[in-house]
């Protein structure tokens, strides 16, 4: 598929008519750009001295003002929480997993229901990722390593020893068990893109292969290529999939940057990305994925950040922690998502100005104070950390519901605050963060 869209796209180039257009259905550069033109980013600020920056990005459901904070809905819902709700906490856009849907209710319900959006009655912009860190870490088992201790590690076996191993790599996919109910599937870049289509949301992903700290470095380095490769093939099959439905709201495609820990890996990866263009077009933006080291987080986002374009958003996968999002924002990343607000409100931790507690402790019990004094979100306004306590306690379902509300509006606020203070110029961001972090690390 790819050798064809490739030798279509160089006749392009060249001016020439080109017979195979209608076999593969791919879009003259004019039509090409046209479609495109329903999605665009603008930097609106930058901080003096550093990558970080302010922006808009603009999606046919609506526009998102960067840096933002994505919510996620795995399954085409917030746990706990209803669409208006994210809405009237601040949330610009919510985040959904292709490989969860893919699964269960499957794309095709999706898509009949009008795609993502319509589905779940979230009039704003969307986001799916594509599939590839759930089929690696929920079909191999192994668990999300952003801040894991790697001491003395380096083990290509950790992502699936023996007998448990529920998903294979090869350099045309992943096959893979469900964690559902056992059965089998395939994803390949190819799949990936047909299901995030049939999903419709505004922002996809391509399929990538998520590695972890603990991988080799020879076995980081066949990733990438395979990771690469892998990007070509979803930009072909977006770009064919994007011409069979003209009429469709365009999906804007990010290729998503790999390379683990490794500095020339991960610049590599990042400007191998930004070179490929096909049929006037590359990526529409770029996602930064992979195993993070917590330390070296904002080091890592800086590499990657110079050597992509300015003028495309970056997305960094899977942070929600403060410390990480100040970092991440001042090296040049325009949104993140994170499920960690919602699955830790579940479990009773409370995020405040004064840092993080549980409000299920015995000490909260006859507390009758909100659960963040300086918190605007309506659980804040109404509720006590007394009566948090209570429902999270008794396991009543209100507790999940008033407890996200308020961890996802400290998250998404929090963001904001970022923006308006690279908006402000000067040392704003700096005093921002420097306050902030000091009193949430209970300084
Ligand atoms: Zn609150």
């Amino acid at each position: 598929m790819w050798a064809v869209v490739a030798v279509a796209a160089r006749s392009f180039a060249a001016g020439q008519f080109w017979g195979e257009r209608r076999r593969v259905a791919l879009f003259s550069p004019v039509e090409w750009a046209r479609a495109r033109s329903a999605f665009s980013f603008e930097v609106l600020a930058r901080l003096p001295g550093g990558g970080g920056r302010a922006g808009l990005i603009t999606t046919p459901h609506g526009q998102i003002r960067t840096p933002a904070f994505i919510p996620v809905g795995t399954a085409a819902a917030v746990k706990g929480a209803t669409p208006e709700q994210m809405a009237a906490l601040g949330a610009q856009a919510l985040l959904a997993n292709a490989y969860h849907l893919y699964l269960r209710p499957g794309p095709a319900v999706v898509e009949e229901a009008g795609g993502l959006g319509a589905f779940m009655n979230w009039p704003g912009p969307t986001f799916t990722d594509s599939g590839g860190f759930q089929v690696l870490s929920l079909g191999a088992g192994f668990k999300k390593v952003l801040a894991m201790d790697t001491a003395g590690l380096a083990d290509d076996q950790v992502i699936a020893k023996g007998s448990e191993r529920l998903a294979t790599v090869d350099d045309d996919g992943v096959t893979f068990r469900s964690h559902l109910d056992g059965s089998r599937h395939r994803f390949t870049p190819e799949v990936s893109m047909r299901v995030q289509h049939q999903l419709g949301a505004d922002i996809i992903f391509a399929f990538d292969e998520c590695t972890t700290l603990m991988n080799t470095r020879p076995y980081q380095e066949r990733s990438l290529a395979r990771t690469q490769a892998w990007a070509e093939r979803c930009l072909a099959e977006h770009a064919r999939l994007t011409a069979l439905s003209p009429a469709r709201p365009y999906q804007a495609l990010f290729g998503v940057v790999q390379g683990a820990q490794f500095e020339d890996l991960r610049r590599r990866g990042a400007r191998d990305l930004a070179g490929l263009e096909l049929a006037g077009g590359g990526f529409d933006g770029y996602g930064i994925g992979g195993a993070l080291e917590k330390e070296n987080l904002a080091t890592i986002v800086g590499w990657v950040c110079s050597e992509l374009p300015e003028a495309r958003p970056r997305h960094l996968l899977g942070i929600s922690e403060v410390g990480d999002l100040f970092a991440a924002v001042a090296a040049g990343a325009d949104t993140f998502d994170c499920v960690a607000p919602a699955r830790s409100a579940r479990h009773g931790a409370i995020y405040s100005a004064d840092g993080r507690y549980n409000v299920t402790r015995a000490a909260h019990a006859r507390d009758f104070g909100p659960l963040d004094a300086d918190c605007d979100c309506y659980t804040c306004q109404s509720y006590s950390r007394a009566y948090l306590h209570h429902l999270l306690r008794a396991r009543e379902l209100l507790g999940y519901t008033l407890a996200t509300i308020h961890n996802e509006r400290f998250i998404v606020r929090l963001v904001d605050s970022m923006r308006a203070a690279i908006e402000s110029g000067g040392d704003a961001f700096a005093r921002l963060r420097d306050g902030f972090l000091n009193r949430y690390s209970g300084g």
